[in-house]
């Protein structure tokens, strides 16, 4: 549903990773998870979608649109009771997650949504049950077929509601570190990667779970994909802020975004992702994959 912004900019390379300033001075000693509060997410989303939208004038209905949808978001979670404890296994079986779909799908309506979108929306309003939860099945998996992804849009909303608020009701003491390139509260693919610039944890990296919002400490100039550190390099387009930028990894030929929160605390890795579209159809265009998940990023 997005249309490629016009006149891709030729990207900028530089090889090795930034310095890493944990290592100078006093050393970071980051948290390992930050678990999000599905209080305050969703809403601080829909505020970055709203500012992202008024600089990008190529995406802007989009983004718009995806900003309130992330208000839909924030008061589906403000309507309905809290998310119990969960297991991975549990996340579709959960009624928390019917409840959310249909209280989503039914307020979502908005003036001015992409057609195609809205029309989405109507199908799943009308679609049982057993169906919506048969395609978060496959949103949550990563294989949502083609021609349904306009209503996975709307079930990964909701999906993200409910994982956001299992996530946040977690002990971020008890939780153990996943498989690499996972989340370790819910078991799904990041979206982006950040250096952050917090009081304890200065510079160090961050994985942002696509789906729950939980970040997680990663080293950095490490492959989130295939755990390599040999051969990374960035890539940037210029006349795009540098504080976004593509992490390339020789071994895999894979990408993540890597974007610099502690320089620009409004980032949010989420919104910043789709809004920096341009960069993901260059690295398509030379062949190199993303190795990361936006269940919300629509690209025609
Ligand atoms: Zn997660
Ligand atoms: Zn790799």
């Amino acid at each position: 549903m997005i249309d490629a912004p016009a006149g891709a900019i030729p990207r900028k390379e530089k090889k090795g990773p930034p310095r890493d300033h944990t290592t100078i001075g006093t050393a970071a000693r980051p948290d390992f998870v930050r678990l999000p509060d599905v209080t305050t997410l969703f809403a601080a989303r829909a505020r970055r979608f709203a500012e992202l939208a008024a600089a990008n004038q190529p995406l802007a209905p989009f983004l718009l649109f995806l900003s309130h949808l992330a208000e839909v978001q924030h008061r589906t979670q403000a309507a309905l009771p809290a998310t119990g404890p969960l297991r991975r296994q549990d996340i579709l079986s959960a009624d928390s997650l019917r409840e959310r779909i249909a209280w989503l799908v039914q307020h979502a309506a908005m003036e001015g949504a992409p057609a195609a979108t809205e029309q989405a929306r109507e199908r799943l309003a009308a679609m049982p049950a057993v169906e919506r939860l048969a395609l978060a099945g496959a949103v949550l998996d990563g294989v949502c077929s083609p021609d349904r992804l306009a209503e996975g849009l709307y079930i990964a909303a909701a999906l993200q509601v409910h994982l956001t608020g299992f996530a946040s009701r977690l002990e971020a003491s008890r939780i153990v570190r996943a498989v690499d390139g996972f989340c370790p509260a819910c078991g799904s693919r990041p979206v982006a990667s950040m250096i952050v610039g917090w009081a304890n944890a200065a510079g160090t990296r961050y994985c942002c779970c696509s789906m729950c919002g939980t970040l997680w400490n990663v080293v950095r100039a490490k492959c989130t994909s295939c755990a390599s550190t040999a051969g990374m390099s960035y890539a940037s387009l210029e006349g795009q802020s540098t504080e976004i930028a593509a992490e390339i990894c020789a071994d895999c030929n894979h990408y993540i975004k890597h974007f610099r929160q502690d320089r620009t605390a409004a980032i949010d890795p989420f919104a910043d992702d789709i809004a920096s579209l341009g960069l993901d159809l260059r690295m398509q265009a030379t062949g190199i994959r993303r190795a990361t998940a936006n269940p919300l990023m629509v690209i025609r």
